[in-house]
C-alpha cells in the first residue's frame, strides 16, 4: 500500500491466476489449457511472420483475422471485435457496455474474472444462485439490471445451457446488453453467434486459448451487433491501438483454416473426458456434466483441498477454489489419454 496508489487501486482484489509453477514433469491439468500443441500450419505460419516486418506496427483493425472470423461464423466484419485475449476483450466490454444504473447480473458461481472488471471499472453487480445442481436458470435472471454476463458452458462448473433458453433470456431481457462468454463452447456446446442478428444486445466472446491450443498468443473475440462492436472499438482507441500482433493475427486466421486438425483434437478431448468421467464415477467421485474440457467433480468421503495437495504431491496440479459453495470440488483439466491415466492411477492411492 502506498499513498501514491488511485482510491481504485486501493480498493482492488486482483484475480488471481492459475499457477504456471517451472517445475519439470509436472501434469498441468490446472488451468485448462489444451494438451496438443496448436497445428503444425498454424507452427509454419508463425514461423514465416518472423521477419523484418516485425519493425512495423501491427494493422490497428486486425483486419484480416476479423475477416477470418466473419466468413468462418457468417456475419459481417463490421460484427467482430478482436483483442489480446478474451480477457481484454471482456474488460472491454464492461467498460463500454455495462450500464451503472441497476447491477450487472452474473451467477454466484462462476469467472472469478468477473467481480474483479467490476471493481476496477466501477460497477454496481448482484450474484444470482446457480440451481442445487449448479444449473442456470434464466428465470432467476427477470430482474432489472444493467447488463447480464455468464459463461456458457459455465466455468468452473462445465455445466452447459441450451440455446434455446438463451434464445428464451434473450426474448425476457430486451433493455441491457447479455453477454455470453464461449471459452469452451467447441467442447460439445452449440454457438450462441447464430442468434446475434436477432437480438441487437447479444454479444458473444470466445477465445482461441482453449479450443485452439494459442493460449500463450492471446487472441479472443466479441461477435455481436454492429453498435455494440463500435463501442469496443472506441474503448480500444482508447486504450491500446495496436493490441494484437501480426503474429496473433496470423496464428488466428491459420488456426480457423485448419479445421481438420481443430476437430482432431477437440473429438480427442470429448472422448477423453468420457473416458475420464467413467473411471472417476467408479471409485465414487461425482462429477457434474461436462461440455467443457475440464471436469468438476467432488468425492463424498474425502476433502478437496487434501486430495488436490496429494496429487500435487505426485506431480499432478489441479484447480481448488476457496469459495464455501464449492471448496469440496475439484477442477480438472482434460489431459491427454497418458496424463488422464497417471491422473487416476494416483488418484486410487488417495481414495
Ligand atoms: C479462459 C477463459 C477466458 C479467458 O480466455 P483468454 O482468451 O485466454 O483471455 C475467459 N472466460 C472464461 C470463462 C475462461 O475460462
Amino acid at each position: 500500500m502506498s499513498r501514491f496508489w488511485s482510491p481504485v487501486v486501493h480498493n482492488l482484489e486482483p484475480y488471481v491466476p492459475g499457477e504456471q509453477p517451472k517445475i519439470a514433469d509436472l501434469i498441468k491439468l490446472n488451468t485448462n489449457e489444451n494438451p496438443y500443441g496448436p497445428s503444425p500450419k498454424v507452427l509454419e505460419t508463425l514461423k514465416q511472420s518472423i521477419n523484418d516486418n516485425l519493425r512495423l506496427y501491427p494493422d490497428p483493425d486486425s483486419g484480416k483475422l476479423k475477416q477470418t472470423l466473419a466468413d468462418y461464423y457468417h456475419v459481417e466484419t463490421k460484427q467482430v471485435f478482436a483483442g489480446n485475449g478474451s480477457d481484454e476483450v471482456l474488460a472491454h466490454i464492461f467498460n463500454a457496455l455495462f450500464q451503472h444504473e441497476a447491477p450487472l447480473l452474473f451467477p454466484d458461481i462462476t469467472y472469478s474474472f468477473y467481480p474483479v472488471y467490476c471493481q476496477l471499472y466501477q460497477i454496481n453487480y448482484q450474484t444470482v444462485s446457480l440451481t442445487e445442481q449448479f444449473e442456470i436458470d434464466i428465470n432467476d435472471y427477470q430482474q432489472k439490471n444493467g447488463g447480464i454476463i455468464f459463461p456458457n458452458p459455465n466455468a468452473p462448473t462445465s455445466r452447459l445451457l441450451a440455446l434455446g433458453e438463451i434464445e428464451r433470456l434473450l426474448q425476457n431481457n430486451t433493455e441491457s446488453v447479455v453477454v455470453i462468454d464461449e471459452a469452451y463452447i467447441d467442447f460439445g456446446g452449440e454457438t450462441a453467434i447464430s442468434l446475434v442478428d436477432k437480438y441487437p444486445n447479444l454479444l458473444v466472446t470466445q477465445t482461441l486459448s482453449k479450443s485452439r491450443s494459442l493460449a500463450n498468443l492471446r487472441i479472443g473475440f466479441a461477435i455481436g451487433h454492429r453498435d455494440l462492436i463500435e463501442a469496443l472499438v472506441r474503448v480500444k482507441d482508447s486504450f491500446n491501438s495496436y493490441p494484437m500482433s501480426n503474429l496473433a493475427v496470423n496464428a488466428g486466421i491459420e488456426a480457423f483454416n485448419d479445421q481438420e486438425y481443430f476437430e482432431l483434437t477437440n473429438n480427442k478431448i470429448m472422448t477423453s473426458r468420457q473416458q475420464l468421467v467413467q473411471e472417476l464415477e467408479k471409485f465414487g467421485f461425482d462429477v457434474l456434466p461436462s461440455s467443457a474440457n475440464f471436469v468438476f467433480v467432488t468425492h463424498p468421503q474425502f476433502d478437496a483441498e487434501e486430495l488436490s495437495a496429494g496429487l500435487r504431491q505426485q506431480g499432478i496440479i489441479v484447480r481448488h477454489f476457496k469459495h464455501k459453495r464449492i471448496n469440496q470440488f475439484l477442477r480438472i483439466t482434460i489431459g491427454t489419454a497418458e496424463q488422464n491415466q497417471r491422473l487416476i492411477q494416483v488418484l486410487k492411492t488417495l481414495v
